[in-house]
């Protein structure tokens, strides 16, 4: 564990399993220095239990960053499940996930990510109140990904702005990877401001659904990288900017509400040298996390996610300007302010 490249000083890293309901799940705690540790629960046939260690550390320590960018009074942390959320999941397996996670005694607050929905998230709350991305209740915010789909709708015209000059997406062309929650959100914003869209999915009745809604061309899951397009969006999974998937891009800029898009950061300073400009993607696509820290306030306001979300478009937009301006990757930019905020709320807690 403490030797795990991507360690990173996590707080806690928990481990739970369930013999009767056949649960495995790890929770990692990254940090609480800027308050309880918030993250989404991912379900995933991963085929290894390094691998799903792997993921649950660098998603949780991405949380902690994507908190501190945008603005809210909550450190950063992730649940993952092992297993097929389209054949494995039982309301049992999402209670013992509830006492796991109520066994951290607030310490992490769970919500849906891929594979998890609002409907598993209400069976969990039977076991902890620590949960958020609820559709019932008083401070209720529902599924994030609309609010997540408007940020990276609005991410994706501040980086237009500085490709093009103009944040205008009339006649630009952008290719979608992945059109689920977040993605097909993300499309009916951009096929609304007049972009050309081309998507991409592995489920055939998501992109038939959205080519229909926004008269998208598809292509196959393996064809988007060599796409002519201004700008790639991935909306799908993370670890998909590669050395090989970077060499195929024909595209000015990629933003996109996926997270880890990286494989590793230095795919940062590739994209750079290649004339890309990246969004960070835990910057963009902060605009859930921000609905759901709404919600663990006690008392969900509209207006106040609305002006948050157009803080932390500001807070992107400064990154991409200090990035452009000093020549440095954009991700190294974003990580730099990210330690800052957490380094600086360290000691008052
Ligand atoms: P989702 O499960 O609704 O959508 C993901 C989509 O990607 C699905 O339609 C799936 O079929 C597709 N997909 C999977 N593998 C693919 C591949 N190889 N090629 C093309 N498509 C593929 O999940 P979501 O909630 O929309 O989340 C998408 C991404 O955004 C994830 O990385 C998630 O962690 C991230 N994210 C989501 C939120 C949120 O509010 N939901 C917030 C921040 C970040």
């Amino acid at each position: 564990m403490f030797d795990h490249p991507s360690f990173d000083a996590h707080e806690g890293v928990h481990a739970f399993h369930d013999a009767a309901t056949g649960l495995k799940c790890v929770i990692a705690v990254h940090s609480t220095a800027l308050g309880p540790a918030a993250g989404g629960c991912r379900m995933w046939n991963y085929t290894t239990g390094e691998a799903m260690l792997t993921d649950v550390l660098r998603l949780s320590q991405g949380m902690s960053y994507k908190n501190a960018m945008a603005g809210i009074p909550l450190g950063g942390g992730k649940a993952v499940i092992w297993g097929d959320p389209k054949s494995d999941k039982s309301p049992d397996l999402f209670r013992a996930f509830g006492r796991a996670v109520e066994s951290l005694r607030g310490t992490y607050y769970t919500a849906e990510d891929v594979g998890v929905d609002v409907a598993d998230m209400s069976i969990v709350r039977q076991e902890t109140r620590f949960v958020a991305g609820l559709d019932e209740g008083a401070a209720a915010s529902g599924d994030p990904s609309p609010v997540t789909a408007r940020g990276v709708y609005l991410g994706i015209r501040q980086v237009a702005k500085r490709l093009f000059g103009t944040d205008d997406l009339n006649g630009r062309t952008i290719a979608v990877q992945g059109v689920g929650s977040v993605g097909g959100y993300t499309c009916a914003h951009l096929a609304a401001a007049g972009a050309n869209l081309v998507i991409t999915d592995i489920d055939p009745e998501a992109l038939a659904s959205v080519a229909r809604s926004t008269g998208a061309r598809i292509v196959a899951p393996g064809d988007i990288y060599d796409v002519e397009a201004d700008i790639f969006s991935p909306n799908a999974l993370g670890a998909i900017l590669n050395e090989k998937t970077l060499a195929r891009l024909k595209v000015k800029g990629v933003a996109g509400g996926a997270n880890n898009q990286l494989v590793v950061p230095e795919m940062g300073e590739f994209l750079r040298r290649k004339g890309i400009l990246y969004a960070p993607d835990y910057v963009i696509n902060g605009g859930g996390i921000i609905n759901v820290a709404a919600e663990i306030s006690g008392k969900y306001s509209r207006d106040w996610v609305e002006a948050t979300l157009a803080q932390l478009m500001v807070t992107l937009g400064d990154v991409l300007d200090e990035a452009l301006k000093t020549h440095q990757p954009t991700n190294y930019v974003a990580d730099r302010i990210a330690r800052a905020r957490i380094a600086a709320a360290r000691p008052t807690r």
